[in-house]
């Protein structure tokens, strides 16, 4: 005779709740499911290897099976199964109490507080069901029963006569919900899920050539001596679809003060113009959480693929705990320790495939450096930046002397640091510093600006950037300039009604005539506002320094009144251009001054 009951909690008003909520989630259940599965397996090995329980014929193995006809999704495990007073135990008193607990988090929480939604359990199969069985035998020889329940107040329980060990919970689901039926969307969530799960799991089974959805022996879950090259990139290419193969990878795998294993990827970046977010998948015990929680995952972090296992994370509990919470913040403080080794090892055994690998690596160095104080200090000495000469060289190496205390008060400022933004803009400039025997750092990536700002923040009394076209007077400047006024004065004329100002130098090179020159600081500003206003303003003021030691500017104070207007003209033009596009107006001028100086080239001869 089938026993009925009430279920103790009033669990009619707490399915509603829990639908709205995880209403994009709710295709956990299965996970949920799945994973009760193998854990119940798992009990049945451990009292197998303490010889409590006998070991069957059939190896240990999951199924998921749906009938579309009826209707029925049905997970089936071979584990240790329950008695009649088990489920009565676990199902009907500590499922449903564990989901009204669930709920009780959640709303502390406020919504969608808990990572993942874990902790729902069994309960979480409602979700999508208007009824569910448990067919179910213990190990230990009880009767086999049979459950079922609506999930709302009233269950029935009877024995059965399941013969075979473990339990089966079949799912009927509501009508809405059929969609979990399909082959492909069950293989999907149970990649997504369950795709490293301890048993072999099989989905709509038909014969001896099924294949398991899962993988049963993870690649992070090994020592790290003992996997090949050629098995982190498969593992790296079917984990996430990239057909690229990695840079290079950190296998994380430690058991104390916590548990934690799992492989970072450095992925190729595909464009340097953004950051790209990449994947860090967060596992439990094998069992998918969910993508870049960044309350256990430094955020810079992210941009690398990755799976990540970590036993000791309490998950269901809230974010803002999760985020407050000192062993969390150790996780993450480990993992990025852990990176930060991994980077300083490659540094130094295998310089060539860092600098090599130092395109795609940078953002992600930089990012990090920016967004974590702790990361910065660690991987400082191994900052590269490449210089005129196409060489790879640390930070510290550009960096000059540090100025004293009493010399910072006094407001002086550490030796400049001469960078590059844009090879191409900035040719003229790179050809005369290097002529003059000088150097600069090329710094032309995304996050290179912020980067900077970064470095002269953390270095106050050491580094200073100056861009290659900023004050190039004083990097190129060679001696006091004789005749400075009366060129300044023929420019002045010349070039009447610019907003410009003009400065006469005699600079190292001679090889260009005059060249433009915007403070760093007046750059940086007017690059800010440019950010935020819209285009057009131009609030930048320029100067141009004419170069002394130039063979042209020499010639052109002895030359006539006309001819010095039409070719200082010229020779600012020719500067501005190296500096930045000229506008449509500048552009008419500039054509119709150097047809003039053509027509008079010509008419001379
Ligand atoms: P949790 O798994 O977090 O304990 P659940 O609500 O998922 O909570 O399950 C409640 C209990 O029911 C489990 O702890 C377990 O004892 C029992 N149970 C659930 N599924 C199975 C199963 N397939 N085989 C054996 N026992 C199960």
């Amino acid at each position: 005779m089938a026993k009925t009951g009430n279920i103790k909690i009033s669990s009619e008003h707490m399915m509603p709740i829990i639908k709205k909520w995880l209403y994009s989630d709710k295709d956990i259940f299965l996970r949920e499911i799945v994973a009760n599965a193998s854990d119940a397996i798992t009990k049945l090995q451990k009292l197998i290897d303490v010889g409590e329980a006998k070991a069957g014929d059939e190896p240990f193995k999951i199924t998921v099976t749906a009938d579309e006809k009826a209707g029925t999704l049905t997970v089936e495990d071979n584990g240790i199964g329950m008695s009649e007073e088990e489920v009565e135990r676990y199902i009907t008193q500590i499922a449903f109490s564990g989901a009204a607990d669930f709920l009780e988090k959640y709303e502390k929480a406020g919504g969608d507080g808990i990572i993942g939604h874990f902790g729902l359990g069994f309960y979480s199969a409602y979700m999508v069901s208007d009824n569910i069985e448990i067919f179910t035998k213990s190990y230990s020889g009880a009767p086999a029963v049979h459950w079922e329940s609506d999930g709302e107040s009233q269950y029935t329980i009877e024995e059965c006569g399941k013969e075979t060990r473990g339990t089966r919970i079949v799912m009927h689901l509501a009508e809405e919900e059929k969609e979990f039926l399909k082959e492909f969307e069950l293989r999907t969530l149970l990649r997504k899920y369950c795709s490293f799960m301890p048993y072999e799991i099989y989905l709509n089974p038909k014969g001896k050539d099924d294949k398991p959805v899962n993988t049963v022996d993870p690649l992070y879950l090994k020592q790290p001596k003992d996997c090949t090259d050629e098995e982190y990139k498969t593992f790296y290419r079917e984990t996430f679809s990239d057909f690229n193969d990695p840079l290079f990878w950190i296998h994380l795998n430690m058991d104390y003060p916590f548990r934690l294993k799992g492989i970072l990827y450095f992925p190729k970046v595909k464009k340097q113009v953004e950051l790209e977010r990449g994947q860090v998948k967060l596992y439990c015990n094998r069992v998918f959480i969910a993508d870049n929680i960044k309350e256990v995952i430094p955020e810079f972090l992210m941009l690398l693929n990755g799976v990540i296992d970590c036993p000791d994370i309490p998950l269901n509990v809230s974010r803002s705990f999760l985020q407050n919470d000192k062993q969390v913040q150790k996780i993450a403080g480990h993992i990025t320790k852990k990176v930060a080794d991994k980077l300083e090892e490659l540094y130094k055994n295998d310089r060539e495939k860092y600098e090599n690998s130092w395109n795609d690596l940078s953002t992600f160095v930089k990012f990090g450096c920016i967004k974590d104080d702790k990361f910065y200090e660690k991987v400082k000495d191994i900052v590269i930046f490449r210089d005129l000469d196409g060489k790879y060289r640390p930070i510290e190496s550009f960096y000059g002397a540090e100025i004293s205390e009493e010399d910072a008060k006094e407001g002086k400022e550490p030796a400049p640091v001469y960078y590059v933004s844009d090879e191409n803009k900035q040719a003229q400039y790179i050809k005369m510093f290097k002529e003059a025997g000088l150097n600069a750092a090329v710094c032309d990536g995304y996050i290179d600006p912020h980067f900077i700002s970064y470095l002269e923040y953390k270095n106050p009394k050491r580094v200073r950037f100056f861009r290659i076209d900023a004050e190039i007077d004083g990097a190129l400047k060679e001696a006091p300039c004789e005749n400075g006024g009366e060129i300044e004065k023929i420019f002045e004329k010349a070039l009447e009604g610019k907003k410009v100002k003009v400065r006469a130098e005699k600079l190292k090179s001679g090889a260009v005539p005059a060249v433009v020159n915007v403070g760093e600081f007046m750059r940086r500003m007017s690059e800010m506002n440019s950010f935020y206003r819209m285009a057009g303003e131009e609030a930048e003021e320029i100067t141009l320094i004419v170069n002394v030691s130039s063979p042209c500017v020499e010639a052109l104070v002895s030359a006539g009144e006309e001819e010095r207007d039409l070719i200082a003209k010229q020779i600012y033009f020719l500067a501005l251009l190296s500096y930045r596009q000229l506008k449509p107006e500048e552009i008419g001028e500039f054509s119709a001054a150097q047809a003039d100086i053509m027509q008079k080239y010509l008419e001379k001869r």
